[in-house]
C-alpha cells in the first residue's frame, strides 16, 4: 500500500516490470507518491476535467492525479516497457485511465479529450520544450487547455517566467507571457528523481488568458521574436534586417530605438512591432 491509493509503492512497480531507466527517452522517475499528489494538486480542481500526460512512466503522476479526482487522464507514453504498470492503474480506476503507447509529438490527443482539459506531466527534458512551444503557438486562442502544469529544469523554467533585461529573457518567455499567466509553484531537487539528473527542477504552472495580452499575429509574432533573439546581442535594426527593408521604420513605429537590443525590449513593444510589420505586408 503506497498511502494516496492501494497499489503497490512505486519502488516495487519499478523492480516488479524491471523499469530501468533510459536516459534516451528522459527517464527520471518520481517515486514518492505524496509529492506526486501534491503536484497533481498544483494543477489545479481536477474533479471535471480531462487531463493529459505526456509520459506517464511507471505512473507516480498518473496515480497522484486519478487520486486527486480527475475526470479522467489520457497518457501517452513511447516506452512500451511501462504499459503493464499503467494497465494496473487503469483497472484500480475503471474507466478513467486511457494509455496510448506512442510518441508525444505526433499523436492526436484531441480525438480522446472532452473539454474542460488540464495538461500534467513530468516532461521527458528532451523534448518538454518543444511541445511547450506547440502548446503555446496554436493560431487560435483559447488554445485547447485550460492550464499547464509541467516539470522543467529549473533554469528552463526560469526563462519561462523570465521578464525584460537579464539572460534568462527570450522566446519562451515572450511565447508563455503573451496568452498565458505562468508561474514557478515548486522547486525540486535532484534527489527526489530516480535516478537523479544532474540539476534541480521546476515544475511551472501555466493558465491559458482568455484572449491575448496585445493584439498580434501568432505567426509574425514568432518569426520576429526568433529572428531578434536569434542575434541577442546585436542592435535590433541589424539583428531583424532580414524581416523588412524597412525595419528601423517599423522599430520607431512600435516605440523600439533602433540601437535597443531584444533582450531590453518589452511583450508589448514585441507585439506593435508584428503588428507594424505585418501591416507593411
Ligand atoms: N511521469 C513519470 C514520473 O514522473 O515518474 C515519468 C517522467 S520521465 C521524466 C519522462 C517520461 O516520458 C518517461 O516515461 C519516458 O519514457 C517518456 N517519454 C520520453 N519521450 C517521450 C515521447 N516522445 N512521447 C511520450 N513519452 C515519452
Amino acid at each position: 500500500m503506497s498511502g494516496i491509493d492501494d497499489l503497490p509503492p512505486l519502488r516495487e512497480v519499478i523492480k516488479a516490470h524491471d523499469l530501468r531507466a533510459k536516459k534516451a527517452l528522459g527517464q527520471n522517475f518520481l517515486l514518492d507518491l505524496n509529492l506526486t499528489a501534491r503536484i497533481a494538486r498544483l494543477a489545479g480542481d481536477l474533479s471535471d476535467c480531462d487531463v493529459l500526460e505526456v509520459g506517464p512512466g511507471p505512473g507516480g503522476l498518473t496515480r497522484g492525479l486519478l487520486a486527486e479526482g480527475a475526470r479522467k487522464v489520457l497518457a501517452v507514453e513511447k516506452d512500451a516497457r511501462c504499459l503493464p504498470a499503467l494497465a494496473q492503474i487503469a483497472e484500480r480506476y475503471p474507466g478513467r485511465l486511457e494509455v496510448i503507447e506512442g510518441d508525444a509529438l505526433e499523436v492526436d490527443v484531441l480525438a480522446h479529450l472532452t473539454p474542460p482539459i488540464r495538461v500534467a506531466a513530468n516532461l521527458p527534458y528532451n523534448i518538454g520544450t518543444e511541445l511547450l512551444v506547440r502548446w503555446l503557438t496554436p493560431k487560435e486562442w483559447p488554445p485547447f487547455w485550460q492550464s499547464l502544469t509541467l516539470m522543467f529544469q529549473r533554469e528552463v523554467a526560469e526563462r519561462i517566467v523570465a521578464q525584460p533585461g537579464g539572460k534568462a529573457y527570450g522566446r519562451l518567455a515572450l511565447l508563455a507571457q503573451w496568452r498565458a499567466e505562468p508561474r514557478i509553484v515548486m522547486d525540486l531537487g535532484p534527489e527526489v528523481f530516480s535516478p537523479p539528473p544532474k540539476v534541480s527542477s521546476a515544475v511551472v504552472h501555466l493558465t491559458a488568458l482568455p484572449a491575448p495580452r496585445f493584439p498580434a499575429d501568432p505567426e509574425v509574432l514568432s518569426r520576429v521574436v526568433a529572428a531578434a533573439f536569434n542575434q541577442r546581442r546585436k542592435m535590433l535594426r541589424s539583428g531583424l534586417r532580414g524581416l523588412s527593408p524597412d525595419i528601423e521604420d517599423h522599430l520607431r513605429a512600435a516605440g523600439i530605438a533602433p540601437t535597443e537590443r531584444a533582450e531590453r525590449v518589452t511583450l508589448e513593444a514585441f507585439c506593435a512591432l508584428a503588428r507594424s510589420l505585418q501591416a507593411a505586408q
